[in-house]
This record gives structure tokens, sequence and C-alpha cells, in this order.
């Protein structure tokens, strides 16, 4: 019944060597492609097309555009200068004109050059010179008589390469498997699915993306194979999501405890939550605290995200959770980045939950043995009703006596498998709930965090004025810290944050310390100015902070801990220090820092940026502050997996689909997704086992899954 476990799948696992033109040699440089077999040679498709019907003469090609043309060599010159490796220059001539090849650090091709007897192809942008037309680092080849016969003029597969690899020899290869094997592919695709999705066929378009005909074949065969990588992880997480709702979860009965006389006074959580806190909610918090008792009153497990920007209150969202579930005799966790956020938190909730007599327990990774003694026995005798620490809450000979619920803040620091990591420290399943101030792109809410549930904080509590953010040269220093003081006479705070010079913590904190220097010795000699960084102790620093949240001091010098959480309204002045060496999104947590209380608040990027790059994200910075358009295009800059850190990064490296110019197939797989396990949900049905097959292999090598 299986349809693919017949014999000629087994065909397409040939070991690469044995291709005809491979060899074991050769089969080594494949391997670090990732080539180890037939199939994935198939499935290694061309990176681009070289259209090689109609090559446009040398005299016809114009400064901006991409060309491929054909000449000979004539002249080829490398001169060593100042003790580095030679620029080489070489002319390209056709008869109508000339161009010249120029490269750089490059010296073993001077050698192929001189040897390139034939006549070469070359590809790539062109640009005014120095001495006319040239194209720096182009693509090229010796154009090889025997491809020559076989038909020049047609549109040519050009493929990522490695070293010891020559563009022919992988042409050669693929050649051999599509003839030789592509047959053998069976479509996992049901073909009502394909008929409906008005797909082609998966050999005709395999052979397609290596052997195209015209640019629309192209097309049509490389959306044909995104379409079967986006189905795939959609059928993963959708699969996933729809068995964690079939998990027996804790279905938390708020609404009886009243009856239990547990409320006192009293009537029921809301008018609990109401007490306690110093404000009113607003009406985005109501709704999203709304749809997460909802989901924990239901039996299955909660996986809900909670999105809103920086300031929109989180924390107060996450408090009227964990009182519900503590209300109801579990045990909650609050898991946050860092430490200082987690201090934060810990102080808040003890506030907050202390006239209720609910015993808050921080748990940090640099406790001293005794403390994390004492923090472990509580929480695993249960005396510890609410938890809150940094990722040592998940880590080994951490008990819980019954944890109901746990939250994890500004989720976009931790991985998946941490979320996972939180789940099993309980022998119920708790609700889950992450929370971010990065919103989610669309791509990845449909993938990576395609199995949660979203509610969104759409509002920010009222009275807040937008951020003034400036942009200054360093030479415009003397000027801001004026300002800066003009701002602290009249009662504000302010940070100042020191750019992230490299991973290397001891760098960063020599940074913030000499800043601190300057501005306490110099620049404000009569003001108090304190100083934070990783590598003070947990007591030092939340002295430092509670300094600065008691505003016993003026200024605050900090490397990018206080990044993320931090939350002292009356600070009202952020300095981000060397701005250009923050990304977006970080930029973006960081300003959030202030615009928390009453004052007009400012910040001030310091950047003297030089790059493109740069220039684009302090201008993106300076024109807006919507989280939503900042996460945007900061997806755009630094593409998308790198946004959730490295760690899942590998989740969205698509072979062939383009997580932006496909994004309608992305949703159109979605949907496809969802009607079919609805349809069948343990893909039971024969059309459907190809599918199964396909997922099987997937599923347990792709950990990255988010599995409960
Ligand atoms: P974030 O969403 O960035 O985590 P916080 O939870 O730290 O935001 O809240 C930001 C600030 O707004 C805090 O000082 C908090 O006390 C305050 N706050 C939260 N909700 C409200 C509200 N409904 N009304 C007034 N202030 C609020
Ligand atoms: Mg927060």
């Amino acid at each position: 019944m299986n349809a693919v476990q017949t014999p000629s799948s087994e065909r397409l696992d040939t070991d690469i060597q044995f291709v005809k033109g491979v060899g074991p040699k050769l089969a080594a440089s494949y391997g670090k492609l990732g080539i180890h077999t037939v199939r994935d040679l198939l499935y290694h498709v061309p990176r681009r097309y070289d259209d090689r019907r109609h090559l446009p003469p040398i005299r016809q090609a114009r400064p901006g555009q991409h060309v491929t043309v054909r000449g000979r060599i004539s002249y080829v010159e490398s001169k060593p200068t100042r003790g580095r490796a030679a620029p080489i220059r070489c002319v390209l001539n056709d008869g109508t004109g000339s161009f010249a090849l120029l490269w750089f650090n490059q010296p073993w091709i001077a050698k192929k050059l001189r040897e390139a007897t034939g006549e070469v192809i070359a590809y790539g942008l062109v640009k005014e010179g120095q001495w006319g037309p040239e194209i720096a680092s182009p693509e090229w080849e010796v154009i090889d008589p025997e491809e020559e016969a076989e038909g020049f003029a047609r549109i040519v597969p050009v493929y990522g390469l490695t070293e010891g690899l020559m563009q022919r020899q992988m042409r050669k290869a693929a050649t051999a498997a599509v003839t030789g094997y592509a047959d053998d592919l069976s479509d996992p695709l049901p073909p009502a699915l394909k008929k409906h999705e008005k797909l082609p066929d998966l050999v005709w378009s395999i052979k397609k993306l290596h052997q195209p005909d015209n640019a629309e074949d192209i097309e049509l065969a490389r959306r044909r194979v995104a379409f079967d990588e986006f189905f795939a992880i959609q059928m993963l997480v959708q699969l996933r999501k729809a068995k964690t709702k079939q998990e027996p979860g804790i279905a938390f009965r708020y609404n009886e405890v009243d009856s239990t006389g547990l409320f006192g006074e009293t009537s029921d959580l809301w008018t609990e939550i109401k007490k306690i806190l110093p404000f009113e909610l607003t009406g985005a918090q109501k709704r999203v605290v709304g749809e997460i008792w909802d989901d924990m009153e239901r039996p299955m497990p909660m996986n809900r995200l909670v999105q809103g920007d920086v300031g929109s209150g989180k924390t107060a969202v996450a408090a009227c959770a964990m009182l519900a579930a503590v209300r109801c005799g579990y045990q909650a966790v609050l898991m946050a980045p860092t430490e200082i956020l987690a201090e934060q938190h810990a102080i808040n909730f003890k506030n907050l939950l202390a006239p209720l007599g609910i015993s808050v327990q921080l748990m940090l990774g640099k406790q001293n043995a005794r403390d994390k003694q004492k923090a472990l026995d509580a929480i695993k005798g249960g005396e510890a009703r609410i938890i809150i620490g940094t990722h040592a809450v998940i880590q080994e000979g951490v008990e819980f006596a019954n944890l109901g619920l746990a939250v994890i803040d500004e989720q976009h620091r931790f991985g998946v498998l941490q979320r996972l990591a939180l789940r099993q420290k309980s022998n119920l399943v708790p609700d889950v709930l992450v929370m971010t101030a990065t919103p989610i792109p669309r791509t990845l809410s449909m993938t990576v965090y395609g199995d949660l549930d979203v509610s969104i904080i759409n509002e920010l509590p009222p009275g807040r004025k937008p951020i003034k953010t400036h942009w200054k040269r360093a030479s415009d220093r003397p000027q801001v810290y004026e300002g800066v003081r003009k701002l602290l006479r009249e009662g504000r705070q302010a940070y100042f944050v020191c750019p992230m010079i490299s991973e290397n913590e001891k760098l960063q904190t020599q940074a913030a310390v000499d800043l601190h220097y300057r501005l306490s010795s110099q620049v404000y000699p009569d003001l108090r100015v304190g100083l934070l960084h990783g590598q003070m102790k947990p007591l030092e620093k939340e002295g430092v902070m509670d300094q600065f949240r008691k505003h016993e001091l003026d200024v605050l010098v900090s490397t990018v801990v206080i990044e993320v959480g931090v939350d002292v309204p009356n600070a009202s002045v952020m300095v981000v220090e060397d701005a250009n060496r923050f990304g977006l999104s970080q930029l973006h947590q960081i300003r959030g820092r202030v615009g928390r209380g009453q004052h007009q608040s400012f910040c001030i990027l310091i950047a003297d940026a030089t790059t493109d790059d740069a220039r684009d994200r302090m201008e993106v910075m300076v024109a807006t502050q919507d989280g939503f358009k900042i996460a945007e295009e900061d997806m755009r800059l630094r593409g998308p997996g790198d946004l959730m850190g490295t760690k899942q990064s590998g989740n969205l490296d698509f072979k062939v689909a383009d997580l932006i110019r496909d994004l309608d197939l992305l949703e159109r797989a979605r949907n496809a997704a969802a009607k079919l396990i609805a349809s069948d949900p343990d893909l039971k049905r024969p059309e459907n086992a190809g599918l199964a097959t396909m997922l099987h292999g997937k599923r347990e090598d792709d950990a990255w899954i988010p599995v409960t």
C-alpha cells in the first residue's frame, strides 16, 4: 500500500559517486554541498539561468545591466600593489567591442585566464569603469566544445558550486541524473490537490528546472517545488497543533474558585485584579486577558503568543494569567531573557501579590548555592506559587510541585527548544503563554510560530506621547550632552547605551566603563551617573537598577543588558552610542525603554553611519515607531532566519521557495494543509500515502518542529 517504498525509489538513493562523470573524488566535493545521493542532486536546482539564445554583442551592453556575453580573452594583467594580492584585469573582446573583467584576491584566476584558448562566456553587472565598461568579479567559464556541439544557444542552468567543482561537471552530472533517474521520483501530492492548486507534475518540474526550454516553464516548475517545501512545513506544524489540542491539559476552573471562598471578600478574579493593579487595564489588555483565560479554562493545553509593542503592558497581562493559575491551585512560572528583567519582574510581582499572600520566588543562574537550594526546595515543595527566573528555571535539577502555567517573556530571545524544555518540567501538561514585542511577520507566524494561537495588544496605555527620535553624528555629541542636561535639570532621567562591539562581554563592559568615566568626571560631574553591565554580580546589578528606579541616579550608563523589558517611567531620554552597530529590532527594543510615562521622551541615535545599510536603519528609526513596520524592514534587510536568532534560522532555509516572493504560495500551502488534515487527520487514505511517507522522514530529523 505504501506507494513510495517501491524498489525504484531506492535507485534515487544511489550514491552520487556512481552518477556518470562523478566518481569518488568529485563525490567529496558534492558532499560539501549536501549532495550525497541522486535525489539530492535532482533537488539541487540551479541558482539562476543563462539565456544563451540571444547573447547581446558587447557593444550593446550598458552600465547598470546584468549581461551574459561571449568573446575572447585578449590581455591578462595582474600587478601586485603594496604587497596585497594583485587585482586581475583582462579584456574580453567579441569583435563588436570589449569589456574589462576584474577580479580581486583571486590570484589563481590569472593562470586559468592565460590558459583559456577558446572563447569564454562571462556574466555580471556592467559598470562604467576607469577605462570604459567593466564587470567586477564576473562569473565565467570557458566554452566547452562538447557542450557547444550539443547546442549552445539555449537556456543554460547555472548551479551553486563549491571548491573543486566546475560548472560544466555539475551540468553533466545533473543531466545524467535527469535522464537516468528523474522518472523514478514519485509525486507525494495527491492528484486532487495538484489539480485544485493547478500545480504541474513533480517529475516534469524537476526536469524543467534542470533542462528548461523557456522562462515560463522554469517559473511554473520552481513554484511547484516551492509549494512542496511550504506544504511539508505546513503539514508538520498543523499536525503538531492538532495533536497538542488532543492532549489532555489542565482545565483551570477559575470561575468555580469563587464559590470555595478562596477569594475572601472579592467575588471574582476581575475584582481581585482591579484591587491589586495600580491602573485600569486598557481595552486591549482586557480582551487579551479574556482570550487567555478562555484558553486556560479549556481542557486542551494553551499555546498562545501575546504580541504587543514595547510598553503596551504585557507584564500586567501575564500577571492576570498567572493569578488565575495560582487561584486554581497551580504554580505559575515566568521566564525572562535577562537577569535584570527577571529581577524587575520579581520586584513587581512581589509588590503586586504580597497583599494577597501569594509567595513569589526568584530563581537565577548565578545565585549562591544556599539561596539556590532554598529556591529549589520551595519550588519542589510547592510553597513557591509564582516562580520568576532566567533560563535557570528550565535547567536540570529544577522540579515543580504542580506547574500549571508557563509564561515566556520576550519569546524572540528564546529558541523553540527552550519552550519545550519548560513543558517537560511538569508531569502535567502546563499551559504556555509566550510574550513578544517583536511583531511576528506573517511569514514566520505561518512557519516557525505556526503552532501558536495569537493575541495582539494593539493599544498603548493612555497618555503616552510618541518618542521623538533624532539621528546625530559623533561630532554632535557636545550638543547632545547639553540637550540631555536640560532634561535632567527638569527632573527626568537618561539612559546611555553602549554598543555591542562583539559577542565578547568583556569588551562591551570596557566600553561602558569608559563612557561612564567620561560622563561622570567630564560631562556631568555634578550629576549622579550610574553604571550597569553584564559582568556585575546580580546583587550589584539589582542595587544599581534599584537606585535608578528610585531616582537616586540621574544617568544610567549601560551595555545592552537593559535592552529588553526594563521599565522606569521617569526615564525619558535614551542615548544610543554607535547606534549603527545595532540591528533595527534591537534599536526598537532599546528605544522602548523610554516613552513609558507622561513625559515627552527622546531617543538620540549617535552614529556616523557609513554604509547604505546603516543609513537605512537610522532613517527607518527616525521615520517610524511602528514596531510592525520595523520588524518587516528588519526582515527585509537581514533575512527572516536571523530575526529569530540563529537557533531557528535553519528552519527557513528553503532550497527553492522564497519567503518574500512566494508569500502567496505559503498561504495557499497553509490552506491546502488545513483542508487535507481536516479530511484525513491521520493520513490513512491511500492517495495520501506518499505524503505520509514524505512527512515521516522529515519528522524524524526536523527537531525544530515544536514538539510538545
Ligand atoms: P511591555 O509590554 O513592554 O512589557 P510593561 O508591561 O513593562 O510593557 O508596561 C509598561 C509600563 O506601562 C509599565 O510602567 C506599566 O506599569 C505601565 N502600564 C501597563 N498597563 C497599563 C495601563 N493599563 N495603564 C497605565 N499604565 C500601564
Ligand atoms: Mg515586557
